[in-house]
């Protein structure tokens, strides 16, 4: 049985290395040839809108999947008649569209900051006296990992912001003076059953998820989070993995934004929950019954940013798991990503640390 993936980076490595188990195969379509996935499985190059590539992986997969948010609509429009899409077009429309985004929030009554949609200078004017200082201004598409983003903190910052990302759809938000940031990781299958992981606190640096930590033990943010996802999976009739992050002020959660899609937070069940979310994702889009989401101890993620450290070096620290994504090194990167296991939060927490500051200081 094929899985066919849209996007072959390294979530779809990881999908595929998942299912090889459960005795699937996997192909995948990319506008680059040696990705990540195609390293462990076949793969179709060429434009994510090329009509033939479209048929072929259609009349070759199951189901059709993606590792990216950002597929054009007009892929999904000439596939959705010859084959099954998971996750639904509508939830990649709304996730592709910071706008659309923060206005489902609101109408599931999901708190989210305030945010004013801006497409010319007068507007952003406006935006800024409606939603008021500090605030961000984002591309409503295309944006990730912080891109594609400008933080306004007095009026005088106005003019930079139009001329650094003027000229295309935005949005400018509330800057939220967040404690932390967490997120949530929940999955409906075709049947409707649903799941929930335990909470991940993230750690971002220049915008990049550094840190996950996980399960994070906060009963009453958990308790909210599982019910913001849960919401979303049933607004959809979601079928799949889908996370929502969150930052985290004065003990209350404010949606940033959501991934229909496997997760880097969630990168830590390979090895520190009974069911991988990547796992999960597939028995869902198959329609095979959930596995079950608890966590086995405590984890730590750590990503792999700009240059990958001595393998051998890594290997040798206690506990370390290591996944490397078979990238060319570029700043700013993901090259890989490490987990580390331990039987308290507190140890986990330590280990995190010690292993973050060797990186950091290039002793491993
Ligand atoms: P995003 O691409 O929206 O996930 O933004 C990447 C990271 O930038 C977030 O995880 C936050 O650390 C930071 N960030 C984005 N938007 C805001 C905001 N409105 N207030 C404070 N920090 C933000």
């Amino acid at each position: 049985m094929t899985v066919g993936v849209i996007g072959a980076g390294q979530l779809g490595r990881m999908m595929a290395l998942a299912g090889y188990p459960l005795g699937l195969d996997f192909l995948f379509l990319d506008a680059q040839a040696g990705t990540p996935s195609a390293q462990v499985a076949p793969s179709l190059v060429g434009g994510f809108t090329d009509p033939a590539l479209l048929d072929e992986l259609a009349r070759r997969s199951e189901v059709v999947t993606f590792d990216w948010e950002n597929v054009p609509a007009e892929a999904l429009e000439r596939i959705a008649p010859r084959t099954r899409i998971a996750p639904p077009a509508a939830a990649l429309a709304t996730a592709q569209d910071r706008l659309l985004e923060k206005q489902l929030f609101r109408r599931l009554g999901i708190p989210t900051n305030e945010h004013a949609p801006v497409d010319s200078f007068e507007q952003l004017v406006a935006a800024v006296a409606h939603v008021g200082l500090p605030g961000v201004l984002k591309t409503r598409r295309l944006g990730y990992d912080g891109k594609g983003q400008f933080v306004l903190r007095k009026t005088a910052d106005l003019d930079a912001a139009w001329a650094a990302l003027g000229g295309q759809a935005l949005l400018y938000e509330a800057f939220v003076p967040f404690d932390y940031e967490v997120s949530m990781i929940g999955v409906r299958s075709l049947g409707g059953e649903l799941a929930t992981y335990p909470l991940n606190r993230n750690l971002h640096r220049d915008g990049i998820l550094r840190l996950t930590r996980a399960p994070w033990r906060a009963p009453a943010l958990e308790a909210a989070a599982t019910r913001h996802v849960r919401k979303v999976l049933r607004h959809f009739d979601y079928v799949g993995v889908l996370t929502i992050e969150f930052f985290v002020r004065r003990g209350q959660l404010v949606a940033n934004e959501m991934a229909p899609r496997v997760h880097n937070s969630g990168h830590w069940t390979i090895e520190g929950a009974v069911t991988s979310q990547f796992e999960n994702h597939l028995r869902a889009i198959l329609g095979l019954p959930l596995g079950d989401t608890t966590a086995r101890g405590h984890s730590a993620m750590i990503n792999l940013i700009g240059t990958l450290p001595d393998r051998a070096r890594l290997l040798g620290q206690d506990g370390v798991h290591l996944h490397d994504y078979g990238k060319q090194p570029r700043p700013g990167r993901k090259l890989g990503h490490l987990t580390v296991n331990a039987s308290s939060a507190r140890q986990r927490d330590l280990r995190a640390s010690a292993l973050l500051r060797r990186i950091d200081s290039g002793r491993i």
